[in-house]
């Protein structure tokens, strides 16, 4: 195997990363995870992520963890209700839908975020994941890299892979080129023990999605397993908006604020989910890398996920675009086919850049339409039974 004997430090523990060590350590590799947050519970992770097959769920069936999986993931949160802005209901799946299972297209089990990462975390050799290590610069050593980190400690490795997400600071040592923002931002807002909190919006969510249609703006949410629920305001607006709008983020009454000015003829019943927000909202403009992006491959370096390719989740593709990276970049490294490294890391970046490529399109298509005047006609035309 041409990484027998080799130190690998993949930078980053989100889906990415550490699909590609459990691959990687199936194989017999000696791998190190750097990752920033300061331990497993650090952060709130943020809403559900449906899985879908060829993609996210074949990665987690080559990572013998599809079993583990099936015992985690949320039965029926993949269900759809869609409404307008005054809430009124114009499509529902949750009587209609024929129950698909694993191993048919069109079933995507979602799963929260956190969990998916335990999965992961759980499967990984004891001591895999060095925490509270934010990488800040690399310098070439010998034949690889030597990492520094923000707290002071460096490491050698002689293979670093980027699965640092859409701010990859790696990224920049493969390519020159930058994503670009999509004219979409997103707030993220967090309201726990939803059922007491919000419970006409549950009844409404009926423990699936639910997505909200006004005039070019949106409201999208979820229940996760815990109870509490994520919910995204959608809208176009200026790149600079999260910096420029003078909110402050932990002020709720600030924000639903600014939400009936700029949700003008939406119902009330939405103003709860920011009088019972609980934590800081989260400004999140959408960014994506230009589909047509290649590189000349490097002999000790690559990068998978968002670092590689963020595009926006209208598609649902990123985190299971992140895990096939995974899958064809172990395949890649661990084949007996290629001559070197170097030639394995190319042809992992071809087949990468080019599927990337197809999803960022219709991600992007699909942000544009879902923002426009007559989206909830077309969301609705898009769901119903031909
Ligand atoms: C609102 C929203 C909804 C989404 N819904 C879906 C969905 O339903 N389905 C789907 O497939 N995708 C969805 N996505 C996209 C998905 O979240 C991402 O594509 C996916 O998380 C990418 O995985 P990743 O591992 O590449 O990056 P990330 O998940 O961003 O993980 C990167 C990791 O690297 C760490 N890190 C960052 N910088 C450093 C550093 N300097 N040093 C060390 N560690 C660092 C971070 O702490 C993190 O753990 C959604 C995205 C958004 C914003």
């Amino acid at each position: 195997m041409l990484i027998q004997d080799k130190q690998i430090a993949v930078v980053g523990g989100g889906p990415a990363g550490l699909t590609l060590t459990r691959l990687l350590q199936l194989q017999g590799a000696n791998v190190k995870v750097y990752e920033r947050d300061i331990d497993k519970n650090a952060r709130v992770q943020g809403a559900p992520l449906d899985m879908h097959e060829g993609s996210g769920l074949s990665a987690l069936r080559a990572a013998h963890l599809l079993e583990e999986f099936k015992k985690h993931f949320r039965p029926g949160a993949d269900r759809k209700t869609i409404v307008n802005a005054r809430a009124e209901v114009f499509y529902s799946d949750h009587e209609t839908a024929t129950r698909a299972d694993f191993g048919n297209e069109h079933f995507r089990p979602e799963i929260d975020r956190g969990q998916l990462r335990k999965i992961f975390l759980e499967s990984l050799q004891p001591e895999t994941v060095i925490w509270d290590s934010q990488f800040v610069s690399m310098q070439a050593q010998n034949e690889g890299w030597l990492l520094h980190f923000k707290n002071g400690s460096s490491a050698y490795a002689d293979i670093v892979i980027a699965a640092d997400g859409a701010r990859s600071k790696i990224r920049s040592y493969i390519t020159d080129v930058k994503p670009f923002y999509t004219g979409i931002t997103m707030l993220e807002g967090n309201v726990q023990y939803a059922e007491k909190a919000v419970p006409e919006i549950c009844k409404l969510l009926n423990s699936g999605a639910l997505l909200a249609f006004g005039k070019g703006r949106n409201l999208l949410m979820g229940l996760k397993g815990d109870g509490n629920l994520t919910f995204y305001a959608s809208f176009k607006t200026d790149e600079s908006w999260a910096v420029t709008n003078g909110l402050d983020y932990a002020d709720n009454l600030e924000v639903l604020g600014w939400f009936r000015k700029a949700y003008p003829e939406w119902s009330s019943i939405w103003f709860k989910l920011f009088e019972n927000a609980m934590t800081a909202f989260i400004p999140r403009p959408l960014y994506c890398m230009p589909p047509d992006q290649s590189w000349k491959a490097q002999s000790n370096l690559t990068m998978l996920g968002d670092a590689a390719h963020v595009m926006p989740p209208s598609a649902g593709e990123g985190a299971n675009m992140a895990m096939v990276d995974a899958l064809e970049l172990s395949q890649c490294l661990c084949s007996a086919h290629f001559l070197d490294i170097q030639s394995a890391i190319a042809a992992y970046e071809r087949q990468m850049q080019e599927r990337a490529a197809e999803a960022a399109k219709i991600s992007l298509q699909n942000g544009e339409w879902m923002h426009s005047e007559d989206a909830l006609e077309r969301m609705v035309r898009l769901l119903q039974p031909s």
